[in-house]
């Protein structure tokens, strides 16, 4: 089921206020109304910045929480707190109030308050998944605009909107309050929801850390810096090249936007970008670049974060650009499975791999190998796909799975065939668990799931995929050079006879 994206309606900030809350009489209801764009309530309404993104609630669930709502069941007590500058965060409650101001103010992460907060660019996935929720909203309640219409023209509407809109005006949602200073709040705050919805160990890890480089430069990515600005506390100038780096880091992962069943080989390196585990897979991305782990210390002045990008930006440069020294590797080959998954353990074990290339200067020798590297990884991609089950994440096991890269790459350069690298990887006992029997999925429905669609658009599209004229390995369209057959010094022309096509490394660095 599609998660709706939910997020801008209730804006982030900083939680951390300086003195307690004076006492106030706080109201213990809100009715709907007070849920409107304008509305005081509405526009003092605030999450904690650390707070995951509202997005879990898929259009069913959302669905049927704006019906029972209509329908005058008990909804559970919104919790807030309000800071000494007058914001009134959210401790539990978010996708509640979210969704309810979502059918409001009619915006399911494609209305006006959505486009403001992404300045407008709101991805195609996105909007789509946004229209079904309208269209099913349509169908089971009807749209907020013909409830109010039914006040005044009960004629225009369905009956059944005509009598419900009758008790949308005594309908009301509970509120509690949490008392005393923001360490209470954000105590409250995570006991709450970790109780509530678990929040898996990565997300706890990001929002605990946020104010730690590899979290503010991995939000930064996701958003592709725009969004909260979690950096906002730093100079001008570097706000701005944390913004721009992540822009452009963001379009290197996650350009171009990925479709299921896959119906090209045009796909982006990171997978998905908008998908739950985008955010994990970007800071163990970050981490593995820049050899950190957790529990960083707070970067002061965006320095750290800059730099951390920085990395990141010319690792993924490397990986798949059309940058003068990038491999061009194609995503299909080494960051698809056949079925059109998308495979994070792969994608860090090549961030690990090319980190150790810079260091051992190992990138000839790699080109070198790389044609028939290629066709091992297709033929032998269940072997990886036992390396992660052995070690049971995509983080445990990308280091084994590098290593295995490194070996077979050994391999084929001591002139054996694909067969016989493998063979021979697989008797060291670091890798004697890994057995050569594809497993064949057990299939006896008779339609084709998305995946068997992907595979058998992956199967026949890899056979006339493009190949570099110089190493032979596959080229994907984020990195085409076009290479001088014959070079210019030696008085090769511009004609089209003498261009051929390369990875830009190939051409600019290896051929020389
Ligand atoms: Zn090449």
């Amino acid at each position: 089921m599609a998660k709706v994206n939910l997020d801008a309606l209730i804006p982030r900030e900083d939680f951390e206020v300086k003195e307690p809350t004076h006492g106030m009489v706080a109201r213990s209801m809100i009715s709907i109304n007070d849920l409107k764009e304008k509305d005081f309530f509405f526009s003092a309404l605030r999450k904690p910045d650390f707070q995951r993104e509202t997005n879990e609630w898929d259009t069913n669930k959302i669905c049927d929480f704006i019906q029972s709502y209509l329908e005058g069941d008990l909804i559970p007590a919104v919790i807030l707190w309000r800071s000494a500058s007058g914001f009134i965060f959210v401790i539990d409650g978010s996708h509640r109030l979210s969704a309810l101001s979502a059918w409001i103010n009619n915006d399911y992460g494609d209305g006006d308050i959505s486009k403001k907060f992404y300045d407008g660019i709101i991805p195609d996935e996105q909007i789509e998944i946004a229209e079904r929720m309208r269209n099913q909203i349509r169908k089971r309640v009807g749209l907020f605009k013909d409830y109010e219409l039914a006040t005044s023209y009960p004629d225009k509407v369905k009956p059944e909107i005509v009598e419900r809109a009758k008790s949308l005006g005594a309908l009301a949602i509970q509120l509690q309050w949490v008392q005393g200073d923001s360490s209470k709040a954000e105590a409250s705050y995570f006991k709450i929801n970790q109780q509530a919805s678990p929040i898996n160990p990565t997300e706890l890890r990001v929002l605990q850390a946020r104010k730690q480089p590899n979290a503010i430069a991995a939000r930064a990515i996701i958003r592709s810096g725009k969004g909260h600005k979690y950096w906002s506390a730093f100079s001008e100038e570097n706000q701005l090249s944390i913004e721009e780096i992540a822009k452009e880091i963001n379009k290197l992962l996650f350009n171009p936007e990925l479709d299921s069943p896959i119906k090209t080989l045009d796909l982006p390196i990171g997978g998905k970008a908008y998908a739950a585990q985008s955010l994990p897979l970007v800071l163990d991305f970050i981490n593995i670049v820049n050899n950190v782990s957790d529990g960083l210390h707070p970067d002061q002045d965006g320095k750290e974060t800059i730099q951390f990008l920085t990395r990141c930006k010319n690792v993924a440069q490397r990986i798949n650009s059309n940058h003068p020294g990038s491999l061009g590797l194609h995503p299909i080959i080494y960051f698809y499975a056949p079925n059109g998954r998308h495979k994070p353990a792969s994608f860090f074990a090549l961030t690990a791999l090319i980190l150790d290339f810079e260091k051992l200067k190992y990138f000839d020798k790699f080109t070198k190998a790389r044609d028939k590297f290629e066709s091992l990884l297709l033929k032998y991609d269940y072997l990886i796909q036992q390396i992660v089950r052995k070690h049971r994440s995509a983080t445990a096991s990308y280091p084994y799975i590098k290593d295995f890269y490194l070996r077979s790459i050994e391999k084929l350069l001591d002139e054996k065939n694909i067969d016989q690298a493998v063979n021979q990887v697989i008797k060291d006992v670091k890798f004697n668990y890994l057995t050569q029997a594809v497993e064949e999925a057990d299939i006896t429905g008779q339609d084709f799931s998305k995946e068997t669609k992907s595979a058998a658009f992956i199967r026949d599209a890899i056979k006339t995929a493009l190949r570099c004229s110089i190493c032979g390995g596959y080229i994907h369209k984020n990195a085409i050079s076009i290479d001088h057959i014959v070079r210019k010094e030696e008085g090769g022309t511009g004609s089209l006879d003498n261009a051929q096509l390369a990875h830009p490394y190939c051409n600019t660095t290896f051929k020389n």
